[in-house]
């Protein structure tokens, strides 16, 4: 997939205020600090595009951009969404904050009809974090459809990743059934670019059959 388009488009406080949803979407959501902005960067191929904040935690915003991109001279331009959503286990949050940010997220989630995938971003430097166990299996149990990216995959050596990405793998078998997809990320190496975005072609094709 070559991207053309890679664009913000707009920040909502609630689905109620996202754009119209005709066209696949995919969110994606993690830990703050796990490497979100940095990774949409990378898939943009424009490194100012979601901004790294030093405050994580802060907006509670759903943030849409505009892609666009094809897979080839001959086929179709294919338009998504991607959405930018708020971290989770930010230390620093009040509960009402907290609440609020489940709120949303679970509004969300559960309603916004183009949602194509969710791609989920763990820390490939840490052993299975429970926030990280715990929104799996929440999307699972909503059978939100999903895909594991493992992130800062540079960070450690290759054996460390693989023992980490196991251990996760592990946890999941003991509570679903079916394993999501997993894609082993580095935003610095440009590692599982590719990846992410054949994934997002494929869900471009299956939206529109
Ligand atoms: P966010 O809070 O999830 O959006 O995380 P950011 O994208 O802002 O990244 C948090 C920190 O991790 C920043 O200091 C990034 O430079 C760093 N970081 C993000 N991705 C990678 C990566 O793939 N490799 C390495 N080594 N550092 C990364």
């Amino acid at each position: 997939m070559e991207i053309i388009t890679a664009s913000y488009l707009t920040s909502s406080p609630s689905i109620q205020q996202c754009p119209s949803a005709d066209r696949p979407e995919y969110a994606f959501i993690g830990r703050s600090n796990v490497g979100k902005s940095s990774l949409i960067n990378m898939i943009a191929n424009n490194a100012k595009l979601a901004k790294t904040s030093a405050v994580p935690g802060k907006t509670q915003l759903i943030n849409h951009f505009n892609f666009s991109g094809r897979t080839g001279d001959t086929v179709p331009i294919q338009q998504w969404y991607v959405v930018d959503l708020p971290g989770y286990g930010f230390a620093k949050r009040s509960l009402a904050m907290r609440s609020q940010w489940e709120r949303m997220i679970q509004n969300y989630l559960l309603q916004r009809k183009n949602l194509a995938q969710v791609f989920l971003l763990i820390d490939s430097r840490h052993t299975p974090q429970k926030s990280d166990l715990e929104f799996a299996d929440n999307l699972y149990s909503n059978n939100i459809p999903y895909t594991i990216i493992f992130t800062k995959s540079d960070k450690e050596n290759q054996r460390e990743v693989s023992k980490n990405v196991s251990s996760f793998t592990d946890e999941l078998k003991s509570t679903q059934q079916w394993l999501p997809a997993m894609i082993i990320t580095s935003s610095i190496k440009k590692t599982g670019r590719k990846k992410i975005l054949q994934r997002i072609a494929e869900l471009n094709e299956a939206f529109y059959k």
